[in-house]
C-alpha cells in the first residue's frame, strides 16, 4: 500500500497521521475548530424588575444583588451562544471548573467539555462589560489521537432596557379586575387584613410562572376591595384562593373597552367577583325547620354551628347550608341571672328589666347568681353562655 499524505501540511501519515478525512492529526484540528464563536455577545436586563431573557422567553432573576445579577445576565447569554456555537459532531457538553477541565486527559468521540471565568470587567455602570476566557477540550473523531483543546476570549455587554411586563406595568396597563365583595353587607375590616394578605401571598406564587400576573392597583372600596390584575388567569386564580378560604360564589363579566388598533379585533375587559358568604361568626341563624343556631365558624367548606337547643355543635357545608334555607335571623340578645334550678327547669331574672322568666334546663354546668347571655329568637329565648 502506498503512503497517503496530508493534503494541507504534506506530512505523511506514518508520522502524522492517522489520517481524519485527508488530514494528519494537527490539522484536523486546525480545520475543525470546536467552538466557532464571535468574540463579542449582547444581552440587555429589565431596569425595572432585573429580569432577562432565556431562550427569547423573560425570566425572573435568581438573584436581585445587582453585582450577582449583571454575571447572571451575562452568563446566561454566553451559555446559550456556547450552546449554539459547537461543532455539529459535539452530541453532548458538560460546564465544569477550569481546575477540573485542566485535569481531563480522555474524552469518547462526540464530547466536549467547558470551562469559563470572567478575566475582565467593569460593572459600575451601563452597559457592564465582562470579558470571559473560555476553554473547551473536546473529541470529535474516533480516530483523534489528541483532544481538541480551545481557548476563547468573548466579551458580553449587558444593556438596559424595560421588560414588556414592566413597561405594561409602567404604562398602567391592567386585563382583569377582581371585585371582592361579601353578600347582603360591607367586607369587615378583619376580613379586608386577612384578604389583603392572602393575596399578597398568592400573587407573588403566580407570578413565579405568570409574569403578567402583577397587581396594578388595589382600590378600598366601602362595599369591599378592588384589586386591578395584570392578567385574568391570576385574577380567577386569587378569587379561588379567597373561595378556599371564606367560601362564596365566584362570577365573571366582561366590559368591551374598544378596538385592538393592530388586529381591530375587539378588546374585552374580565371583572372577576368573588362574594363571600355574608355569615360570620357569632350571627344567630335559623333553617327552614326552625331550628336556631349560633354560627361558630365561617370556612371555605361551609359552617360550624351550635345549635342552640341541643348545644350541640353541628358541620354543615355549604350545599347543605342552601338547601335547609339556614339563615339569618331577627334576634335580641340580653344578659340574665340564674336565680335558681331544677332538675327540668332553671328560672333567670333578666339584668335591665329584672323580670324573671323560666327556661327548660339546658345540657350544661349552671350556678345560681351566675349570668348567662340570652338571646331570644321568634319569642323564644335561649341561653348563650356564661357572660365572661
Ligand atoms: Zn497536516
Ligand atoms: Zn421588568
Amino acid at each position: 500500500m502506498s503512503e497517503r499524505f496530508c493534503y494541507r501540511c504534506g506530512i505523511s501519515e506514518s508520522e502524522g497521521g492517522p489520517l481524519i478525512e485527508g488530514l494528519c492529526q494537527v490539522c484536523f484540528r486546525k480545520e475543525n475548530p470546536v467552538l466557532l464563536i464571535d468574540g463579542e455577545i449582547n444581552t440587555e436586563l429589565c431596569q425595572n424588575c432585573g429580569s432577562y431573557k432565556k431562550r427569547g422567553v423573560w425570566v425572573d432573576p435568581h438573584t436581585y444583588e445587582l453585582d450577582e445579577l449583571v454575571f447572571e445576565v451575562a452568563e446566561n447569554a454566553l451559555l446559550e451562544v456556547i450552546g449554539d456555537s459547537l461543532d455539529e459532531r459535539v452530541r453532548e457538553f458538560g460546564i465544569i471548573s477550569p481546575e477540573e477541565l485542566e485535569e481531563i486527559e480522555e474524552l469518547s468521540a462526540g464530547r466536549a467539555v467547558i470551562a469559563f471565568q470572567p478575566v475582565d470587567w467593569h460593572i459600575e455602570y451601563f452597559p457592564a462589560i465582562i470579558t470571559y476566557e473560555i476553554r473547551v477540550k473536546a473529541r470529535l473523531h474516533e480516530l483523534q489521537y489528541e483532544l481538541h483543546d480551545e481557548v476563547k476570549y468573548v466579551t458580553v455587554y449587558v444593556r438596559q432596557t424595560v421588560c414588556p411586563r414592566c413597561s405594561r406595568f409602567l404604562g398602567g396597563y391592567f386585563e382583569a379586575i377582581l371585585q371582592v365583595r361579601a353578600e347582603d353587607r360591607p367586607l369587615t375590616e378583619e376580613e379586608r387584613k386577612v384578604i389583603g394578605k392572602l393575596v399578597e401571598e398568592k400573587v407573588d406564587e403566580i407570578m413565579r410562572k405568570d409574569r403578567m400576573g402583577f397587581i396594578q392597583d388595589t382600590i378600598e372600596k366601602e362595599e369591599g376591595l378592588d384589586f386591578y390584575m395584570g392578567s385574568t388567569s391570576s385574577a380567577r386564580k386569587l378569587a379561588q384562593a379567597i373561595k378556599e378560604k371564606f367560601g362564596g360564589t365566584i362570577s365573571e363579566a366582561y366590559e368591551l373597552v374598544g378596538l385592538d388598533r393592530q388586529t381591530s379585533r375587539e378588546v374585552y375587559r374580565t371583572s372577576v367577583s368573588i362574594r363571600i358568604p355574608k355569615f360570620q361568626k357569632g350571627d344567630i341563624v335559623a333553617d327552614k325547620r326552625g331550628n336556631v343556631y349560633e354560627v361558630e365558624r365561617v370556612d371555605g367548606k361551609g359552617l360550624s354551628l351550635r345549635n342552640l337547643s341541643t348545644r350541640e355543635s353541628e358541620h354543615r357545608d355549604w350545599k347543605t347550608v342552601k338547601r335547609e334555607g339556614i339563615d339569618t335571623v331577627e334576634s335580641e340578645k340580653s344578659e340574665a341571672m340564674v336565680t335558681s334550678i331544677t332538675p327540668t327547669e332553671i328560672q333567670l331574672m333578666d339584668m335591665k328589666t329584672y323580670e324573671t322568666y323560666e327556661l327548660e334546663k339546658p345540657d350544661m354546668d349552671l350556678r345560681e347568681g351566675e349570668i348567662y347571655r340570652i338571646v331570644e329568637v321568634r319569642g323564644r329565648k335561649y341561653l348563650l353562655d356564661r357572660k365572661e
